[in-house]
């Protein structure tokens, strides 16, 4: 991929000035499509470095939509919706996974960068495409298999060690959404919902793992690449709760391999911005690749406090194709956990009583409204102690949501 050169390059369109900049300011244009908290908190990454920044949101109240200058309200999945928003815009990221491919192969022949590109997110896209690539080039994964029917998901389970067996939808799942426990023959009898949508839908062993890890890295369109420490990722319910970085006792050679694998995946991909790379560590110390996300990931959150460059401020880099920052570490224990929404409508009354408990606390919220179990936001605590430093984090999650009440 060649180098853009913002000094001669007037931008793709030759339309760099979108009204809302006094002339002279030629900072590039960075287009997010989708308006959720990633999008916000990257806009947020690239206000000091003088990046501009427009939006395509689906509503004007989305996260990012509240803070954006510049916001189309739009459809990402309409072609033209998607050109005109491109126009202006030196270079298209994300913050989601969802925009077709063949309107991503539009773009680029319009001769603007999209990154990550088309060929690339087509595995963060579709999981089914993901594992037989990963699989193609011999990185470790769970036992998978495309299925369409429950006969041959009691195929998959006969061949392996039976059941549980794990159904996923392999496009538009997340939070565990488009995920299925298939615990026994008779469950399955019971499991007619994922054949339904008419998405393809991947089985896979169910693995026996002592934790979920996540490889954090940022590579730019240049080759350069950065690998975050490799971090501890909890959930509960099939959604984030908590992440530690680095991962507690995580053997000092399976964290270098869980760094190379996820390098050698962005690269072998040709990855361009953030590459989580969720892992499963297994009780005989291996680690089988979960699944990918290109883009800023809830197990990066934790830099935005706790490391050198944050993923947010590294994404905006290496889109720009731009020196990435130093990924390591500010502290020794890093806790991010997210703020769910409770019963307890109002957070800000909270802060009184968390900002006065830890002035060292730092609260990240999304400016969406509170509903039950729909993340709303995130702290991150730092420190030299482990267990201080996640009681901390943790009580002000809950005390947020309001399941601790002092
Ligand atoms: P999503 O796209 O919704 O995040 P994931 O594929 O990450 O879906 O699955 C959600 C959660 O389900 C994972 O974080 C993990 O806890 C569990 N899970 C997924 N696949 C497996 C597997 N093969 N074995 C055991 N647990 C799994």
């Amino acid at each position: 991929m060649g180098r853009m050169d913002f000094r001669t390059r007037r931008g793709p369109c030759g339309n760099r000035s979108i009204g809302r900049y006094p002339e002279g300011v030629t900072f590039p244009v960075v287009g997010m499509v989708g308006g959720g908290q990633l999008a916000r908190m990257t806009h947020e990454a690239g206000i000091p470095l003088g990046i501009r920044f427009k939006l395509l949101s689906d509503t004007p109240q989305d996260s990012a939509a509240q803070v954006v200058g510049d916001v189309v309200v739009g459809d990402y999945r309409d072609l033209e919706t998607l050109r005109e928003f491109a126009r202006g815009c030196d270079v298209i990221t994300f913050d989601h996974e969802h925009v077709p491919t063949e309107h991503l192969r539009a773009l680029e022949a319009d001769g603007i960068p999209v990154r990550p590109g088309p060929d690339a997110l087509l595995y963060a896209q579709d999981k089914g495409e993901m594992r037989a690539k990963l699989t193609s080039l011999g990185v470790p994964c769970p036992r998978h298999r495309i299925v369409s029917d429950a006969a041959d998901v009691a195929a998959f389970a006969a061949e392996g060690d039976g059941f549980p067996v794990i159904l996923k939808t392999v496009r538009g799942g997340y939070d565990g959404k488009g995920v299925w426990f298939v615990r026994s023959e008779e469950d399955l009898a019971n499991t007619a919902e994922p054949f339904k949508a008419g998405v393809a839908v991947l089985a896979e062993e169910k693995v026996d793992f002592v934790r979920e890890l996540a490889a954090n890295v940022v590579r730019s369109p240049h080759g350069q690449a950065v690998a975050y420490p490799v971090v501890e990722s909890q959930q509960v319910d099939g959604v984030c709760d908590t992440v530690i970085a680095p991962a507690p006792d995580l053997d000092e050679t399976l964290a270098g391999e869980a760094q190379e694998l996820a390098l050698r995946v962005a690269k072998e991909l040709g990855v361009v911005g953030h590459l989580a790379v969720e892992l499963f560590e297994t009780r005989d110390g291996r680690i089988l690749v979960n699944e990918l996300a290109m883009r800023p990931h809830n197990s990066g959150h934790w830099t935005q406090d706790g490391a050198i460059t944050s993923q947010f401020a590294n994404h905006v880099r290496a889109v720009l194709d731009l020196p990435l920052g130093d990924p390591r570490p500010r502290a020794p224990w890093t806790v991010m956990c997210n703020v769910l929404g409770g019963d307890f409508p109002d957070m800000y009354s909270a802060y009184l009583h968390c900002m006065a408990r830890d002035p060292q606390l730092k609260i990240h919220m999304y400016g969406k409204d509170v509903k039950p179990g729909r993340k709303v936001g995130h702290v991150n605590t730092y420190g030299d102690d482990l267990d201080e430093v996640l009681d901390r984090a943790r009580h002000a999650a809950g005390y947020l949501r309001g399941t601790i009440t002092e």
